[in-house]
């Protein structure tokens, strides 16, 4: 079935319960609300001209109107292309032009930005949320009168939603993803992220990335629980935010959990409603993850996947949670874990290549053919890029990304294993770790660290070589007053290294 028929099938049923809220506000629309808002969004978009394929960009921060725009768009025969709020008219112009967008919806204070990047891209009509001068106020579209159009959709075929990669390792990639893709991996998430009317979640992460989309938002309005939405960071209105509305799962990225770990204001507030942190995206060291654990009183469990797969792949199971994990596939999903010198298997235990296969791998890179055929080979493995191993269990552990492991000598050295051994030391608010070049060894690990008590760069050495093996040991260390992330809760290592290699030039 179309992705909006699936998440909003049962939407009738959940009535006047809360489907989302915003939390600065705490402005609230049911489900009933929010099914007859897509209806009529529909109808206005079709009525405005858009038709089936056509493309509508939503660059917008977090608000529950964000799932208005969005299923409004699927239920006309759109297809919805997210984009950061944080963009610059560059890269807004760029995704506009390469997904081939017609309509753009965003925010009053982005309004200018939007209209630069739309006045160079085939944007017939911007509409914003709220009121601005030169765009048509999304609420005209919410007024419509008719029913949304029929279309028919070929959910094998037909492209649903097109994000793009978090261009951590380049520039980010438009990731076709068919109704199919993103049904099956909804159904494939429920199967171990159960959700029931009963939880609330706490939208925190973006929902332009494929994270907040689908693991958030659509699986939360899929199963009639509360969505509470926050349009920026904050770590103090999170806290509130938890509080008050007594969030029963949170699904964060490691930063996240960062603060959750350190941050004295954490206990002053109530959050014995939370049951359950899911951590994705980026790789969450065993420490922190029992430590948050610990001093919540809930469980910490992570999850994995990547834009390309819809995204989820592996889920920890809420009954067995092993911390340093990502969990076990999802239904229906089979995993090779490949050498990639010899191209074969490797055994329990042994560190490769991970390869996805499933109904959630992506149909393929917009545009982009090469890189299509680069990454999702003849037999439709989805070759992911990241290293990492299975237990007897079919527990899988992520090392790192094979791109960014450092080359000591002869051996490999995972900057994430290095980053989780600095956290779990008390005077480390943060670190990151990247390869630079070494005359000797080819490159050695340098850390980069930003303190949060009293510490010299010799005792954080010294510190991390007791907890690896020789090789791995940190052999510098910059002291920094913040590490470089992407909204999607990433180290930007690459915007570290190229700061390195600038200065040493
Ligand atoms: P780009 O592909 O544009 O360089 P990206 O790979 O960061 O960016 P995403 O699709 O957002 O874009 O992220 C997927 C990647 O995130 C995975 O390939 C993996 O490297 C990393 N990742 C996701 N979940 C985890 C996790 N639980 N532990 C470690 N790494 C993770
Ligand atoms: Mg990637």
């Amino acid at each position: 079935v179309p992705l909006t028929d699936f998440v909003l099938g049962d939407a009738a049923r959940f009535g006047d319960k809360p489907a989302l809220i915003d939390g600065p506000t705490g402005r609230t629309i049911t489900y009933t609300q929010l099914a007859q808002a897509v209806e009529r969004v529909a109808a206005g978009l079709a009525a405005r001209g858009l038709r089936k394929g056509d493309v509508v960009a939503v660059y917008s921060p977090n608000l529950p109107e964000y799932a208005i725009a969005f299923h409004g768009t699927l239920r006309a025969g759109g297809i919805v292309t997210t984009a950061n709020p944080l963009y610059t008219v560059e890269e807004l112009t760029h995704q506009l032009n390469d997904a081939g967008a017609t309509f753009l919806i965003t925010i009053p204070p982005l309004l200018e930005t939007a209209l630069a990047a739309a006045q160079q891209s085939n944007v017939r009509e911007v509409f914003v949320f709220g009121e601005a001068e030169g765009a048509t106020p999304f609420a005209a579209l919410l007024q419509s009168e008719g029913a949304a159009p029929n279309v028919e959709i070929d959910p094998r075929e037909d492209v649903a939603v097109l994000p793009y990669s978090s261009g951590t390792t380049g520039l980010p990639k438009g990731v076709m993803l068919t109704h199919y893709n993103l049904v099956s991996n909804l159904c494939q998430i429920a199967a171990l992220e159960p959700l029931t009317p009963d939880d609330v979640l706490i939208g925190i992460l973006p929902f332009f990335h494929i994270y907040g989309m689908i693991v958030i938002l659509n699986s939360a309005l899929n199963n009639g629980a509360t969505v509470v939405s926050m349009p920026r960071f904050d770590l103090v209105q999170f806290l509130e935010l938890m509080q008050k509305h007594r969030v029963t799962r949170a699904h964060l990225v490691p930063p996240v959990v960062l603060a959750l770990a350190k941050h004295p204001i954490v206990d002053q507030y109530d959050l014995s409603a939370l049951r359950m942190i899911m951590s994705g995206a980026a790789p969450l060291g065993e420490e922190l993850a029992v430590a948050v654990s610990e001093r919540l009183g809930c469980k910490v469990k992570q999850a994995y996947g990547m834009t390309e797969a819809s995204p989820a792949t592996h889920i920890t199971p809420d009954d067995r949670i092993k911390p340093a994990a990502v969990g076990v596939l999802v239904p229906n999903t089979e995993a090779r874990i490949v050498d990639p010198a010899t191209g074969q298997d490797v055994g329990v235990g042994e560190r490769g290549e991970i390869w996805i296969r499933g109904p959630q791998v992506m149909k393929g890179y917009l545009n982009r053919p090469d890189a299509t055929a680069a990454t999702v080979d003849a037999e439709g493995w989805l070759h992911t890029g990241d290293v990492g191993y299975a237990d007897e269990d079919g527990y899988f552990y992520i090392v790192d990304r094979v791109k960014e492991l450092i080359k000591y000598k002869g051996y490999q050295v995972a900057p994430a294993e290095l980053e989780a051994v600095l956290l779990s030391h008390p005077a480390v608010a943060d670190a990151a770790v990247i390869p630079v070049p070494d005359e000797e060894a080819g490159e050695i690990p340098k850390a980069f660290v930003v303190k949060k008590a009293d510490v010299d760069a010799d005792e954080l050495m010294a510190y991390v070589a007791e907890h690896v093996a020789p090789y791995k040991k940190v052999r510098e260390i910059e002291f920094v007053e913040s590490i470089p992330k992407s909204a999607s809760g990433k180290i930007l290592r690459r915007v570290l290294v190229e700061q390195e290699r600038a200065r040493r030039a």
